[in-house]
């Protein structure tokens, strides 16, 4: 069996995650698991495997020193494909093309079990060949982190529980992409050093009821709607965080005139750069603000009926430094209406900032230049989602999120959406990079020199 018909096996049990437990279909989770088994025997011969949560599935590699262990971090579990239309059948795992050329369709095949199953290819891989690593390597594959996270949040509580603090923990995120950055025509391997916050706020407005033929001067509808309004209109403040300017920072060498040396002095140029970044487009506005958006609304439920209560939810993603305590002041300000309640229905603060030098550091970018070539540029990034790394913070402060395929723009817009694809000879090449992730060196100290040009790189 080749690694590709291993893997097309795997993303045809739909694994699919669902807000509420009672609509998950636990079955295809034991499905998943007892098909790893046979498929990477020598991994279930070699790693310890432990159930966490029910069904997350925590792995280790014993390594043949007590060095700091290094964790990677997937997801077993797939967005729904409910109210979607797909050109190839979501759990079909088609292959469109020939050979190295094809391509993948299928839910998962990025995100995220096109990472999932290539760490097990490389450590499968590494087994066959009488690898074994130097530290411990743990494989941690949650089962919820499309919905609520359980599966990772408890893997990492009992990683703590154990007094483990990992070397380095690298989750998906970032991929290898063009066009990320303006001005730099090289791929870039965009890692992420973290993630913004997550929360939900809602807004209620009560009204005392009465009859759609004698509406009062404002109904609860019209209030609510005002207060949307306002949010949209006053939005967050604009600054460059110490994740972003990193990014341009490290970019500025491989960023064409003007830009290169707006990017290299960003103590100068913030201002320009946030104004710039803000207006860009939603993906560079993220980089610098943090954004809210209403998503879910509710009135009346009848055309005749006035609503006794109008209420939004409103969805909110926290720029690195802002707290959900800063956000709940600026809705109170920007709304400006004492009849609008305003509260908070559950949120995370924004991820620590992971360095951007260091032992892990050079490994992962050490490790891309290795696989990709030295013409992809590995750059620190702040991730606009979330992801189950959040959960490992408390552990180390070197938590990476970075899987290793290069995807063009529309094979990153079919994540979550329809024809979700990748291409072989990506996936492959996916492979090879956890492989020789697994045989780096160990985040070894060079000499001064050696590391002073690394870090002023
Ligand atoms: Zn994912």
């Amino acid at each position: 069996m080749t690694p590709v018909e291993r893997f097309r096996e795997l993303l045809a049990i739909p694994t699919v995650s669902h807000v509420d437990p009672e609509q998950v279909d636990t079955a295809r989770f034991v499905e998943f698991r007892d098909a790893l088994r046979r498929l990477y025997p020598r991994v279930h011969s070699t790693l310890h495997r432990e159930l966490v949560a029910e069904h997350s599935l925590l792995y280790r590699w014993v390594g043949t020193s007590d060095a700091a262990p290094i964790v990677l971090l997937a997801h077993q579990d797939v967005v729904s494909v409910a109210n979607q239309t797909w050109r190839h059948p979501p759990f079909a795992a088609e292959m469109v093309g020939e050979g190295a050329d094809a391509t993948l369709y299928a839910r998962g095949a990025i995100d995220d079990k096109g990472a999932l199953v290539a760490i097990l290819e490389a450590v499968e891989g590494a087994l066959a060949d009488g690898v074994t690593p130097v530290a411990d390597v743990y494989l941690a594959f949650g089962h919820d982190e499309e919905t609520r996270g359980s599966g990772a949040r408890a893997i990492a509580a009992l990683l703590a529980e154990r007094g483990i603090a990992p070397a380095m923990v690298l989750d998906e995120g970032g991929a290898i992409v063009e066009g990320a950055v303006p001005g730099v025509r090289a791929p870039t391997a965009m890692i992420g050093v973290a993630e913004r916050g997550v929360s939900t706020f809602e807004l209620t407005v009560h009204e005392a009821g009465g009859h759609a033929s004698t509406p009062p001067r404002v109904p609860a509808t019209a209030r609510l709607a005002r207060a949307i309004d306002r949010l949209r209109r006053r939005s967050f403040p604009v600054r460059l965080v110490p994740p972003v300017r990193a990014m341009l920072a490290t970019a500025a060498p491989h960023a064409a005139q003007p830009l290169r040396a707006m990017f290299s002095r960003t103590g100068l140029t913030a201002p320009a750069l946030t104004a710039a970044l803000a207006s860009l487009g939603p993906e560079t506005n993220a980089l610098v603000r943090t954004t809210a958006v209403v998503t879910e609304m509710s009135g009346s439920a009848g055309e005749n009926v006035l609503a006794t209560t109008a209420r939004a939810a409103v969805n909110v993603r926290l720029l690195t430094g802002d707290t959900i305590a800063d956000v709940a002041v600026h809705l109170r300000r920007a709304i400006a209406d004492p009849l609008v309640h305003i509260d908070l229905r559950h949120g995370d603060d924004p991820s620590p900032v992971s360095p951007w030098r260091g032992a892990a550091w050079r490994r992962l970018s050490g490790t891309v230049a290795d696989t990709f070539g030295g013409e992809v540029v590995a750059l620190p990034y702040l991730q606009l989602g979330a992801s189950d790394s959040r959960f490992y913070t408390g552990l180390t402060d070197a938590v990476y999120r970075f899987a290793p395929f290069h995807l063009t723009r529309a094979e990153r817009d079919a994540l979550h959406a329809p024809d979700e694809r990748i291409r072989i000879d990506v996936w492959l090449r996916g492979i090879r990079f956890y492989r020789a992730l697994l045989e780096s060196p160990s985040g070894a100290e060079p000499s001064g020199a050696a590391r002073r040009r690394a870090e002023l790189r």
